[in-house]
């Protein structure tokens, strides 16, 4: 079986008003086409038997538990993006450790209780640092989907990956480092091409 890679990135736990605390965390992700086949299996697990069960007397109760059970178990098995590996952490308030069991299924950011002071610091994770490690190495320029294209770039996060997207032609990369100095300085160019053009308008 093919296993989904792992991601090891920089997570910190924070709660307002105090100093973020670092936080070790090694995540593996739970792609959509699984999650989604996995939550129509178990529908379909519960419900087929309902027309029987439905027949059945006392008539109501049975299929009304088996139509329950499916939600609530397809509902389990669709929730978190990714499957916690391992994790330590520890409370930004009182200090004490955090508990995530491996194998727990979670969002992010995941918002945890503390055993010892009872507040509910939430778990950040920054991909970021992950991703420039993984990254393919792809180009050091950016490329617009329309050769004429002048739109600028612009840094925004999808499924918490960071990317360069162009405003005008929708072109979209992979925000490596090298990636965004080239937008910056493709910016810095379009900026002043766009100044000596508002500048000799006012001369003609
Ligand atoms: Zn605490
Ligand atoms: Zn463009």
């Amino acid at each position: 079986m093919k296993k989904s890679p792992a991601q090891a990135p920089a997570a910190q736990i924070r709660l307002s008003a105090y100093p973020p605390a670092p936080a070790r965390i090694d995540l593996q992700s739970r792609p959509l086409p699984g999650r989604l086949a996995l939550a129509l299996l178990v529908l379909g697990a519960c419900w087929a038997p309902i027309p029987w069960l439905a027949a059945l007397r006392p008539r109501y109760p049975w299929a009304a538990i088996a139509l329950c059970l499916g939600v609530y178990l397809a509902q389990r098995v669709w929730t978190g993006r990714y499957r916690v590996r391992s994790f330590l952490g520890v409370c930004p308030r009182c200090g004490r450790h955090l508990r995530i069991d491996a194998g727990t299924a979670i969002d992010l950011p995941h918002t945890l209780t503390c055993a010892g002071c009872h507040f509910e610091p939430r778990l950040e994770v920054d991909f970021r640092l992950a991703a420039a490690r993984t990254a393919p190495a792809a180009g050091t320029t950016v490329r617009h989907l329309e050769g004429e294209c002048a739109g600028s770039w612009h840094e925004h996060w999808h499924q918490d990956e960071p990317y360069l997207e162009c405003a005008a032609c929708g072109a979209r990369h992979f925000a490596t480092p090298q990636l965004r100095r080239a937008a910056a300085a493709e910016n810095a160019r379009g900026d002043l091409l766009a100044r000596l053009a508002d500048e000799g308008r006012f001369l003609e």
